[in-house]
């Protein structure tokens, strides 16, 4: 068989086979590799770290381009406090090139916000998908970009921002990879600062009160993790709240201080397997004996990614299929948010697909990506479903994130375009309203049809388009 084989990183469900696979090294090299793909009529599908979970990057039989190697950083301008930097940038080496520009200064500007759970994550796959972190006071990242470079379908370079080229600026955020390739992005920064961790153990319905205390007490993130264990009247109820204060900046900051290591997570990724009930308790232990620890604003986002944990946890179980967590992430308002806990606890308390990890957070309204996903203040909620790669396990996870979002859509919530495409047309035409156009748009874009994936294609079918 000819091709590469392609899979995403922490699903695996998403098995594509492209035809060539290029890694430009500069926009130049962007450029040529489209206008060659013109001139061939090949299809061309565009990939960062591969970690969306719903083949938005890779296309069968198309030429995909890896952005990878995209990892300069330009100007810092530290009256703006913004950088340019390469879109094949991941979070960690952003943070240290920032740090390292700004050795011995007294203001550092880092990063505003990154994803939770993993770091390798790139900054054009970030635009792409309008990630958002654990702010609790921050629209997703189309509210930290400044301006971008395009190259277009025909190889055009194109500058995009609020003033120039402002409708792409408003597509290509969001627009997972359909209407060009980002290679480079002016990034709003904040300045580093202090910030103490105050945990407590609360339940979902003192939650947003809870909340709204800390973020008038100054807390600028947070999150709840919630029980996961079904069999208890805990599930999805009670949870530990984190959230994070800025302190004075003289304040001490420890040599040392107790934190989750690799072989911690891996033991507790090992619990939310086979012991539900006693993971809660050791996360929320643990996290307690650091309430009051300090931490920096831009480090304390970075999180322990485990590679391939389910491999080796299949192993262990002795699994006769392998399995891996799919992740969903469902908004509502945030005044429905206890009685949409309730009625998803009641779906998923029978254990058949069972939660391994989950969250609460806050976002605040997007008014400025086309495909905003955060149509208003809503309360996020993430689901990690253990979910087993056969026919049948495959068909039972995608039945509960349907009926988890028709939840969240009877609540007149929604729910998040990057992880798997198994909702059906009429969930995606409650949640995203202007997605046919959206599609429309896309063809006008694109007329050649050069941008394809997946992900594009399923959807393209889904709302029947010609
Ligand atoms: C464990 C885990 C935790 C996560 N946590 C969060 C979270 O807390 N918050 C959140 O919002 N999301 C989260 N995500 C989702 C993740 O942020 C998105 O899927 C993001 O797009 C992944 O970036 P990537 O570099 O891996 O991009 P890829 O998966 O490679 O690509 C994703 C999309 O971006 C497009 N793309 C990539 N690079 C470019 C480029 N240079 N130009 C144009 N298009 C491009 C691709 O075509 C594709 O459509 C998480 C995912 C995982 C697996």
């Amino acid at each position: 068989m000819t091709g590469i084989l392609c899979n995403d990183i922490h699903s695996k469900l998403n098995p594509t086979r492209v035809a060539r696979l290029l890694h430009p090294a500069s926009e130049a090299e962007v450029v040529a590799a489209l206008k060659e793909a013109a001139r061939d009529g090949m299809a061309v599908s565009i990939c960062g770290a591969r970690h969306a979970m719903g083949g938005q990057q890779f296309g069968e039989g198309t030429l995909l381009l890896d952005l990878c190697g995209l990892t300069g950083l330009g100007e810092l301008d530290r009256e703006r406090g913004t950088i340019e930097a390469g879109a094949g940038i991941k979070w960690p080496e952003l943070i240290e090139g920032l740090h390292a520009r700004q050795a011995g200064e007294e203001v550092v500007w880092s990063i505003r916000q990154k994803q939770t759970g993993a770091d390798d994550l790139t900054l054009g796959g970030s635009l792409a998908a309008n990630i958002h972190g654990r702010g609790l006071n921050l629209c997703p990242i189309i509210g930290d970009v400044e301006a971008f470079t395009l190259v277009d379908a025909t190889g055009e370079v194109r500058r995009c921002s609020r003033g120039e080229n402002a409708e792409r600026f408003r597509l290509a955020i969001g627009g997972y990879g359909c209407f060009g390739v980002i290679t480079s992005v002016c990034l709003r920064l904040a300045p580093r600062i202090k910030m103490e961790r105050l945990v407590e153990v609360t339940t979902i319905d003192r939650l947003l009160s809870s909340l709204q205390r800390r973020i008038a007490d100054g807390c600028l993130f947070g999150d709840f993790q919630f029980s996961i264990d079904e069999r208890s009247p805990d599930f999805l109820c009670r949870g530990v709240l984190s959230s994070y204060r800025p302190v004075a900046p003289d304040s001490e900051m420890p040599d040392e201080r107790e934190e989750l290591e690799r072989h911690h997570w891996e033991e507790l990724i090992r619990l939310a397997h086979d012991d539900r009930a006693k993971v809660f308790e050791v996360y929320s232990s643990f996290y307690l004996r650091t309430h009051g620890a300090l931490y920096w604003s831009d480090t304390h986002q970075l999180s322990v990614y485990l590679e391939d944990y389910h491999a080796a946890l299949d192993h262990e179980c002795g699994a006769e299929v392998p399995a891996s967590e799919m992740i969903s992430e469902l908004y509502v308002p945030r005044d429905r948010l206890i009685e949409f806990m309730a009625a998803a606890a009641e779906r998923l308390k029978d254990g058949a697909v069972p939660v391994i990890y989950g969250t609460v957070r806050l976002i605040r309204c997007d008014e400025e990506s086309f495909l905003a996903w955060a149509r208003e203040d809503f309360a996020c909620v993430i689901f990690n479903l253990h979910t087993e790669h056969s026919e049948a396990g495959i068909a039972t996870a995608a039945e509960a994130f349907r009926a988890l979002i028709d939840l969240a859509l009877s609540f007149g919530g929604s729910y998040f375009l990057t992880y798997h495409r198994w909702a059906r047309r009429d969930q995606i035409e409650r949640a995203y309203p202007q997605f046919a156009e959206f599609l429309r748009v896309k063809d006008a874009h694109d007329p050649d049809g050069r941008f394809q994936s997946e992900w594009w294609r399923h959807y393209r079918n889904l709302f029947e388009m010609p």
